[in-house]
């Protein structure tokens, strides 16, 4: 492991200013996931600035939401009961993630800009594009990896999926991102923090070098009160989601769809809004059947390669299901679990 420098900065401007002036520093916070890739040497940077005692550990009540810095501890998070009782999908993501201990680690800021779990990225003896630009990508569809791969918005040269359950949730939240940098705050719609890959997968945000997230602000609404994140995965901790489905419904007094969100993981480079899916529901009476014509109207711009092509059945169903969950007594009650889904979720 490279040696590195290490900075603890007082103050927000101050930590800006130090890696915004060094193109081989970083932000560190709660070091669950750079720690790994220093370890691993995916990454080796000569100067760790750390943010985790910086004054971004509020949870605040707004005029119209609330306001998280960005140092806020997942697990402290998804305990909030304002956001418990007016964000559900945000308690109910976070809790899908990690396990209690990395979650008593993790901060909010971090959990965003969480780098791929892709085994050819963290696999440093084969080439990856999001790694290495130019250097080409492992990943084999036919493979049993290939199970992971995007299902939409892919390009040729990354496949891989984004790995934030808390993205997803903030995505179907339409929350804003702060963002410090040296020109001042700036704000940014989480729909357009992370991007797809395109012919840059290395650069998995749309955040400048330097600039730190400070906090994010949710805006109340009825359609997020009722609101659910269901995920899907291989096993019930330390494992990245299949697919997932943040949802949130509202419904008016004669039993049409006045609001939807829908925001799927696991299957594209970014936080997956799906608003095809959303359009066709809005405004119609709910039925299973509105739910799945919805999602395949959504499916419509996939392109899964074989060994994904699993996805699609599986994201329309997570998308039943987490709607199911949120109307029962429209759509039918929920019989069995999620498979891998823990105890604390339910
Ligand atoms: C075994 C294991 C299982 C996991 N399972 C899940 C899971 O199921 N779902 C899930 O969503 N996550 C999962 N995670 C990931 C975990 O949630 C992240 O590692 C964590 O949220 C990152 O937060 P951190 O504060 O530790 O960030 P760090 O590791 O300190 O930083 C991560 C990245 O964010 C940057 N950064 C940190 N703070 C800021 C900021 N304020 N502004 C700008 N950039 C910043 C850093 O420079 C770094 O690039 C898992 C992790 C592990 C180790």
């Amino acid at each position: 492991m490279r040696e590195y420098a290490y900075l603890r900065p007082s103050d927000p401007a101050q930590a800006v200013a130090a890696v915004s002036e060094d193109p081989d520093a970083r932000f560190l916070a709660g070091g669950t996931n750079l720690v790994d890739h220093l370890k691993l040497g995916i990454t080796a940077p000569g100067l760790l600035v750390d943010v985790r005692r910086l004054p971004l550990d509020a949870i605040e009540q707004t005029a119209d939401g609330l306001r998280i810095g960005a140092n806020v501890l997942n697990s402290d998070l998804a305990a909030d009961r304002a956001v418990r009782t007016g964000w559900p999908l945000v308690a109910r993501a976070l809790l899908a993630g990690a396990s209690g201990q990395i979650r008593n680690q993790a901060t909010t800021g971090g959990n965003l800009v969480q780098r791929t779990r892709c085994v050819y990225f963290q696999d440093r003896t084969t080439p990856c594009n999001k790694r290495e630009p130019g250097s080409g990508c492992s990943a084999d569809h036919e493979q049993a990896y290939g199970r992971y791969n995007a299902i939409l918005g892919a390009s040729e040269h990354c496949v891989t999926v984004h790995p934030s359950d808390l993205a997803v949730a903030l995505a179907a939240c339409e929350a804003t991102v702060e963002v410090l940098g040296t020109a001042g705050p700036r704000e940014v719609a989480i729909e357009d923090l992370h991007r797809l890959p395109g012919d840059e997968p290395e650069r998995d945000t749309t955040l400048g070098h330097g600039e730190l997230i400070t906090g994010i602000r949710l805006q109340r609404s009825p359609v997020l009160e009722r609101s659910t994140y269901v995920k899907v995965r291989d096993r019930a901790s330390f494992a990245f989601a299949l697919v997932s489905v943040a949802a949130g419904i509202e419904l008016d007094d004669a039993g049409l769809v006045r609001d939807v969100r829908l925001a799927w993981g696991g299957v594209a480079h970014k936080p997956w809004r799906a608003a095809v899916a959303e359009d066709a529901l809005r405004g119609s009476p709910l039925s299973e059947t509105a739910v799945r014509e919805a999602a395949e109207a959504e499916l419509a711009q996939a392109r899964p390669a074989p060994g994904a092509a699993y996805k699609m059945a599986m994201v329309r169903n997570a998308t039943v299901l987490a709607l199911r969950r949120l109307v029962p007594d429209v759509l039918g009650d929920v019989r069995g679990d999620v498979r891998g889904e823990s105890e604390e979720e339910r």
